[in-house]
C-alpha cells in the first residue's frame, strides 16, 4: 500500500469512526439507552451546578468544544467538570469528550480539527503541543500551533514489570544492572512506552540511565498501546511498561507482574499531563476557553477532596470512560495505597494523584519552568537538536512563549475568583530534585544535561 493510500484510508477510517451514529443506533436496538459514543454519558445524569450569572465579558462565544482524553487518571478532570456540571456552570454547556484509541490518534485528530471529525484538544503527554506546535510529529510536518492552558495532574503514573522478574528489579535498577546485561546477549529487556518522546518514555529513561543503564542499547524500548501491553506482558513477550493508572495497578490486580517504581518516587510532585486546544481554536474562543478553564480548576479542586475520591472512581470506571470491571481498581491508588506486588506496599497521601495542589504548590497551573524540562530531557535524547538549548535556551524558551499560555490560566483563576494565595506569581517553579539527587535548575538546562552521565546529547 503506498503512504499515499496508507493515509488517505486513515483519514477515512477517523473520518468514519468521528460519526457515531450507527453505534448509537446499535446500542438502541440491544436495549441500551442510547448514549453518544464519543463520551456522553448514559450512567450519570450530570449533576446541576447553581448557574453562575456570567457578564457579558464572561459569557463565551460557544457552548461546544471536543476534547479528547485517554482512560487513565490524567483526564479525570476533563470527565469530573463534564459529569459534575462545572463546565456547563460557565455556559459551556455542550463539552464533547472524545475517547482517544491511542495518542497517536489523538494527534491525527487534533490535526484533522473538530470541524473535520477531530478535536479541538484536550488531554496530552508532554511536550506533544510543542512538536505539532513545530510540526515535528504531524504528517508532512504541518504546523499547527496549540496553546498550553492547564496542567492536569501530577503523579499516578509507574513502571509496571513482568512477575518473571520480580525480587530482582526496584526503584534503584542499578542493583539490576547484571540481569539487563544477561539478557541483552540473548533476549533483551524488551519495555514500552504509549508515544514517543512524551512523558511515559522520559519517565522510563530517566529510571533506566539513573541506574546505569543505557536506554538506547541496554533494553529495547518501543510504543504500545497500555492494553495491548498488558496482554503482552501475560504471553511474556514484553518486560516492562510505563503508563499511568489504572494500568499499572490493573497489572498487580490481575497478577500478571509488579510495580518497579511510582513516578512519585522518580520526582516527587513532577509535571504530568496538561490540557491543550489547538490556537486557532483559543484565539477564536478566548472567553469560552476561560470558560473550560474555570471548569477544569473547578473539577481539580473537587478532586483533591479526598472525601470525593469515591465518587470520582465510580465516575471514571464506568463503561463510557475507562470501562473498568470494579472502581475498587482506582480506589487505593487515590488513597496514595499502592500494593506494589512484590511484597512492598506504599500508604502515603502524598504518593496520590493531585489535581489542584501538592507539596510544592499548583498543580493545575502550567510552569513554562516544566515545559523547559521536557524540551531540555527531548535534547538530552537526541529527540530534538542541541541548538534548542544553546544561548541560555534561547530556542526553547522563543518556541514556550508561543506555546505555554499561562497567561489565560491566571485570568481565568482571576475571574473564578481563585485566592490569590493559590495563583503563583512566577513562571519557574524553581529548581527541581529527582531521586538521584541531579537537580534540573530551570535557569541552566545545559548544566542539568552536563551533570547526567547516560545521554545522547555531547554537551
Ligand atoms: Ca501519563
Amino acid at each position: 500500500m503506498s503512504d499515499f493510500f496508507n493515509q488517505v484510508s486513515r483519514r477515512k477510517f477517523i473520518l468514519t469512526a468521528g460519526a457515531s451514529a450507527s453505534a448509537v443506533f446499535l446500542k438502541g436496538c440491544l436495549g441500551n439507552p442510547p448514549e453518544n459514543l464519543t463520551g456522553g454519558s448514559s450512567q450519570a445524569v450530570p449533576t446541576a451546578q447553581p448557574v453562575v450569572n456570567l457578564s457579558p465579558e464572561q459569557t463565551p462565544e460557544t457552548t461546544t468544544v471536543k476534547l479528547g482524553y485517554i482512560p487513565i487518571v490524567e483526564a479525570a478532570p476533563l470527565i469530573i467538570a463534564k459529569e459534575k456540571g462545572f463546565f456547563a456552570k460557565y455556559g459551556m454547556t455542550k463539552v464533547e469528550l472524545s475517547k482517544q484509541a491511542s495518542w497517536g490518534s489523538a494527534r491525527d485528530n487534533v490535526e484533522i480539527g473538530a470541524a473535520g471529525g477531530g478535536i479541538d484538544g484536550g488531554q496530552w503527554q508532554m511536550p506533544m503541543p510543542h512538536l505539532i506546535t513545530e510540526g515535528l510529529i504531524t504528517k508532512g510536518n504541518q504546523k499547527i500551533p496549540m496553546y498550553v492552558l492547564a496542567q492536569l495532574v501530577t503523579h499516578g503514573n509507574g513502571i509496571a514489570i513482568a512477575s518473571k522478574h520480580a525480587g530482582k528489579i526496584s526503584l534503584q535498577v542499578a542493583n539490576a544492572k547484571s540481569l539487563f546485561k544477561e539478557l541483552k546477549s540473548s533476549t533483551p529487556f524488551t519495555a514500552a512506552f504509549t508515544f514517543p518522546h512524551v512523558n511515559q518514555d522520559l519517565w522510563i529513561r530517566y529510571w533506566l540511565a539513573a541506574g546505569g543503564l543505557d536506554p538506547d542499547a541496554d533494553v529495547k524500548l518501543l510504543t504500545v498501546p497500555a492494553a495491548q501491553t498488558v496482554a503482552n506482558m501475560k504471553t511474556g513477550t514484553m518486560d516492562a511498561f510505563s503508563t499511568g493508572d489504572p494500568w499499572p495497578y490493573r497489572l498487580v490486580r490481575d497478577k500478571i507482574g509488579f510495580m518497579a517504581a511510582l513516578t512519585a518516587e522518580i520526582w516527587k510532585n513532577h509535571p504530568e499531563e496538561y490540557l491543550a486546544i489547538r490556537a486557532d481554536w483559543v484565539d477564536k474562543n478566548p472567553k469560552a476557553t476561560k470558560a473550560i478553564l474555570k471548569g477544569i480548576m473547578e473539577a481539580q479542586q473537587w478532586l483533591d477532596n479526598f472525601d470525593n475520591r469515591k465518587e470520582a472512581a465510580q465516575i471514571l470506571a464506568g463503561r463510557n470512560y475507562f470501562n473498568l470491571p470494579t472502581p475498587e481498581i482506582l480506589a487505593d491508588p487515590y488513597q496514595g495505597k499502592y500494593d506494589m506486588g512484590d511484597g512492598r506496599k506504599i500508604d502515603d497521601k502524598s504518593m496520590a494523584a493531585y489535581y489542584w495542589k501538592d507539596e510544592k504548590g499548583s498543580v493545575s497551573y502550567p510552569y513554562k519552568s516544566h515545559d523547559l524540562w521536557f524540551i531540555t530531557e527531548n535534547v538530552r535524547w537526541g529527540f530534538l537538536p542541541k541548538d534548542y538549548i544553546a544561548n541560555n535556551a534561547a530556542k526553547a524558551k522563543e518556541l514556550i512563549n508561543k506555546v505555554n499560555r499561562e497567561d489565560i490560566w491566571k485570568e481565568a483563576a482571576k475571574e473564578a475568583g481563585i485566592a490569590s494565595a493559590d495563583i503563583p506569581t512566577s513562571t519557574s517553579r524553581g529548581v527541581e530534585e529527582f531521586f538521584d539527587g541531579i537537580k534540573f535548575d530551570p535557569e541552566k538546562p545545559e548544566a542539568y544535561l552536563k551533570s547526567l552521565t547516560i545521554k545522547k546529547v555531547s554537551v
